[in-house]
């Protein structure tokens, strides 16, 4: 059983509730009902056809392989997939949108319910129910901050497909809030449907909140638009579940209304109420006939899906034998359970997955990059692996050739060859060295043999100096124990 946080204020313990509306730009090669290319960055206004400016008489065609990606969203979410669908005008000023209304989907959406599992710090885990996922067309990107009297517009994005996803409102605090958009991202990344890049807007968040005292009926929520982080989301949910207690305990009630999270303050702004926002007159669009899909093209979108995230990280716990952490950490991201599945054939297995989420992680982590972006590939990490198993260097000289290899690149022979970093295992040769120290220590020695058995770490020290820390310390161990008893 998940165990979420609940909120003190002055009078009452609280209970939060959230769902989410998530918008995932679909990964496809043109846009919604427009032949016009999806590019990320590319020149303000090169991918923009007539349909997309609106221009009088165009008439929408809709892209078969954008229903296709979401039906397979659909699949992957548990979801029924509804044969008939039917695109709505949404009628709402975009500056950025030049029909003057959004084709969405209303009454009829393309993905009913369906529901994901999620996994939560204490090791549970637990269902969030869907309630449904429909396409729409995004709209384009004004710029404001460009020139001191003049707005720029690029409608490189309008027209773009999007897939908004609404949760019911299943969650109980802003943790389960970050799993279940963790969770999302990562199954529309293991079928290729979106590329669940937030920092360019591929997926956006809105979250709705509001909170209870235990067992109540739901209570009036906000709605807090265009998170572009897990880790904004959360504190945005923090700060809002907290300004709505205040606002209840003082007397008063919570308008329904749509704010603005500020990560800079910390902290939640009105940016409109319901009441001027939403009139959108919705009608079936007279440009599109519903849409329909047959079975067959359903059921065979189901069979083309890859090895889910649920699915796979249970494999690596039975084929791997790995704890449900590790396999968890190692299935999060479809490219890193693939680069860890590569490294590992022929390795030890347990020894490859602390390295690669210890080290491997840590390092792309720290540096904040992507697997993509990683100047080792699995090759060089394997041959890395080898040196440390079969006794060429130690496990820490390894973790500083990592560093080089990944910070200036080479391969990890070659780093060690050049730099001379290869452990000294020769026990002759230790001896030699273990003898200096002792002749050269003679103090330490006495205080050794009469009961200081703490110095056993301070002689292995000395060694490691002498040999800038090539030397293999359980061997050096060894020596130095044998020797101090004579
Ligand atoms: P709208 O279209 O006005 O945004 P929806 O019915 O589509 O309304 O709901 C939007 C989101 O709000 C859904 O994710 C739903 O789970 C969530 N939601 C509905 N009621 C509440 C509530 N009382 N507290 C928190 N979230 C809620
Ligand atoms: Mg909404």
């Amino acid at each position: 059983m998940s165990n979420p946080i609940k909120l003190k204020g002055e009078k009452f313990l609280w209970e939060m509730v959230i769902g989410l509306e998530v918008h995932a730009q679909v990964k496809c090669k043109s846009k919604l009902f427009s032949g016009a290319a999806c590019d990320f960055g590319a020149e303000p206004n090169s991918l923009v056809s007539f349909v997309d400016a609106a221009m009088p008489g165009m008439l929408p065609v809709i892209n078969k392989e954008a229903v296709n990606q979401a039906i397979k969203t659909g699949h992957a979410l548990n979801a029924k997939i509804n044969e008939i669908s039917v695109f709505d005008r949404k009628n709402y000023f975009y500056p950025d949108l030049p029909q003057g209304y959004q084709i969405s989907q209303f009454k009829s959406p393309i993905v009913g319910e369906g529901w994901i599992d999620i996994s939560l710090e204490d090791g549970s885990s637990k269902r969030v129910e869907i309630e449904r996922l429909h396409l729409e067309q995004d709209a384009g990107k004004s710029t404001h901050d460009q020139d001191p009297n003049l707005s720029f517009i690029d409608l490189n994005r309008s027209g773009i497909p999007l897939m908004e996803i609404v949760s019911k409102p299943d969650m109980r605090d802003w943790k389960e809030a970050g799993a279940y958009l963790r969770k999302l991202r990562s199954i529309v990344r293991y079928i290729d449907t979106c590329d669940g890049n937030m920092d360019e807007g591929s997926l956006r968040c809105d979250a709705n909140v509001s909170v209870r005292t235990e067992g109540d009926v739901l209570g009036t929520r906000c709605e807090l638009k265009n998170l572009n982080s897990v880790k904004f989301m959360m504190k945005a949910i923090e700060f809002e579940a907290n300004r709505q207690i205040e606002v209840l305990e003082g007397g008063e009630k919570v308008e329904q209304e749509t704010r603005l999270y500020d990560p800079n303050k910390n902290e939640t702004r009105s940016m409109r109420s319901k009441e001027e926002a939403h009139d959108y007159r919705y009608f079936p669009d007279p440009d599109l006939l519903p849409l329909h899909v047959d079975l067959q093209r359903i059921n065979r979108l189901k069979k083309e899906l890859p090895e889910l995230p649920d699915k796979k990280k249970e494999r690596f716990e039975k084929e791997y034998n790995l704890s449900s952490y590790d396999a968890g950490v190692l299935t999060a991201d479809i490219q890193h359970a693939n680069f860890f599945e590569k490294v590992v054939v022929g390795r030890n297995v347990k020894f490859t997955a602390n390295w690669i989420i210890t080290n491997f992680f840590g390092m792309l982590n720290d540096l904040g990059k992507s697997i993509d972006e990683s100047p080792v590939d699995s090759e060089q990490l394997g041959e890395l692996l080898d040196l440390i198993q079969d006794g060429t260097i130690s496990g820490r000289t390894a973790k500083d050739v990592f560093e080089e290899m990944f910070t200036k690149g080479g391969n990890a022979r070659q780093i060690v060859e050049s730099k001379g970093l290869k452990q000294i295992s020769n026990t002759d040769e230790l001896e030699k060295m273990v003898k200096d120290v002792i002749d050269e220590n003679n103090k330490q020695v006495e205080q050794y043999r009469s009961g200081n058995e703490k110095l056993l770490g301070w002689f292995v020290g000395q060694v490691m100096k002498k040999t800038g820390g090539t030397a293999n310390p359980k061997i050096v161990n060894e020596v130095i124990l044998r020797l101090l008893k004579n």
